[in-house]
């Protein structure tokens, strides 16, 4: 009887430095993405997800799924061309699983969706500000700014998306949907006007 309320008591003066020095927090919160991400793992993965470029449509993306990249190396992934600086939305709702810079990707970020699912974005110009490991992300949280960071260095600016499965990478482009324009956009003179400057300024 004794030795349990010793027992007790170390536990009890524990979780009070705990409490304390505020680790508790940061344990908390690191449980509850766990929790998270384990839920994720038994849901189905998401069939269909978002472009992750606004104004990109999925028909100007050139297939390139599996293209040699180099000796014994295939490209796993679609790169998706867009102006240096252009925000990438998060493709799937998740969370931030991975923010890492590596010599092929250069500054990445990496999402962890349904199914266990994790979407891959890659040659980063820049992350989004504040952006952190373990943030609920959804299809319209901006993650980074497209650039040529890693081996992209050279070529015009692009995003390379990847998708993996526990199997390994899969084809993105059968997955992705393009964005329909906001609603609001379509319905204010005012908006519209701000989206053909947009596309005036591409062309
Ligand atoms: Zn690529």
């Amino acid at each position: 009887m004794r030795r349990l309320s010793k027992i007790f008591a170390v536990c009890a003066v524990t979780l009070l430095i705990l409490v304390v020095t505020g680790a508790y927090d940061a344990i908390s919160e690191k449980l509850h993405f766990y929790a998270a991400v384990a839920r994720l793992y038994s849901q189905a993965p998401d069939s269909k997800i978002a472009m992750p470029l606004q104004d990109v449509s999925k028909k100007v993306i050139a297939d390139t799924w599996h293209a040699p990249r180099g000796v014994g190396r295939l490209h796993e992934g679609q790169d998706i061309f867009a102006p240096r600086g252009t925000p990438i939305l998060s493709a799937t709702n998740g969370f931030v699983y991975n923010i890492v810079e590596n010599n092929l990707g250069g500054q990445t970020v990496s999402v962890i969706g349904s199914g266990g699912r994790v979407y891959y974005y890659a040659h980063l110009d820049s992350y989004a500000p504040g952006l952190q490991v373990g943030d609920r992300v959804s299809t319209r949280t901006v993650l980074g700014f497209v650039g040529t960071t890693g081996n992209a260095q050279g070529t015009p600016p692009h995003l390379h998306f990847g998708v993996y499965t526990s199997n390994g990478a899969i084809n993105p482009l059968p997955l992705l949907t393009d964005r329909s324009a906001p609603v609001l956009t379509r319905n204010k003179p005012k908006e519209n006007k701000s989206t053909r400057t947009i596309v005036s300024r591409k062309t």
